[in-house]
């Protein structure tokens, strides 16, 4: 074991979606099933995740939609991502809180940070969702700065199609080659697109050491937690 007490993990939109627009219940009951096992080995974890397989207002921009509302819309596609883990985990048994940025009473907690901390000590799984609340943001910076506020030891970051980080995008440049580990500095220096940079420098500034690897095979998540080496260790 690592001793890692508390983590964060994010999920980005695509892991939901499955590759498609929507939800995919089948890949969701597969991470929730991961997640789960995480909560019964003992070990406290927090869930950012992405919406990616709803919107991104940096696209909708681009197709002529204003940035502040796309975005919005963003935020609110990554709350309905919460939702679904948030009821496949609980049909496993786990108790699980959903805390939104944007207030929203009836579907879920409004984020209150020492409530969140206090309701990981108890073993809930704490998913935190609609992002920062604020446009111009993305879930990687969100994954980073909840993770800070809530006192996790590292941020795992699991993609769904790749397997840590490399020196380029390995779908594009058959030539690319992957890092066992890397400093924020590198990353941030190389251009390093996995994460955004905002995401790499909060790290980075604060030493939060943070583990890049592959949703594939099954099990990936609670291996790294028990301290496998899989993926990209990033620290600063
Ligand atoms: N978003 C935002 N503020 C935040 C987090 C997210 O405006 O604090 C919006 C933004 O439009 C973003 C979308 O929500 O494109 C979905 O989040 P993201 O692109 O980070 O999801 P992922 O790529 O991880 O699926």
């Amino acid at each position: 074991m690592t001793g890692y007490k508390r983590v964060l993990l994010k999920l980005s939109g695509e892991v939901f979606g499955g590759g498609k627009v929507g939800v995919d219940p089948d890949v969701v009951q597969t991470v929730a099933r991961e997640i789960a096992a995480v909560a019964r080995a003992g070990v406290q974890i927090a869930v950012v995740t992405g919406g990616g397989n709803f919107f991104r207002g940096a696209e909708l921009q681009q197709r002529g939609m204003d940035r502040v509302r796309a975005d919005y819309m963003g935020m609110l596609g990554i709350v309905m991502n919460c939702l679904a883990l948030q009821d496949f985990l609980e049909k496993m048994g786990v108790e699980t809180r959903v805390q939104t940025a944007i207030t929203m009473g009836q579907v879920a907690e409004p984020y209150i940070p020492r409530r969140a901390i206090r309701h990981m000590e108890k073993g809930r799984v704490v998913i935190f969702g609609a992002g920062m609340g604020m446009p111009f943001f993305s879930t990687d910076t969100v994954a980073v700065q909840r993770a800070l506020e809530s006192k996790c030891d590292v941020v795992l970051v699991a993609k769904s199609g790749v397997d840590g980080v490399y020196t380029a995008d390995p779908h594009l440049d058959p030539t690319a080659t992957k890092f066992d580990e890397l400093t924020y500095a590198e990353a941030m220096n190389r251009g390093l697109r996995i994460m955004d940079q905002t995401a790499f420098a909060l790290c980075g500034e604060n030493k939060l050491p943070m583990v890049v690897f592959g949703m594939e095979p099954e099990g990936n998540i609670l291996r790294v937690v028990q301290g496998e080496k899989i993926g990209t260790l990033v620290s600063a």
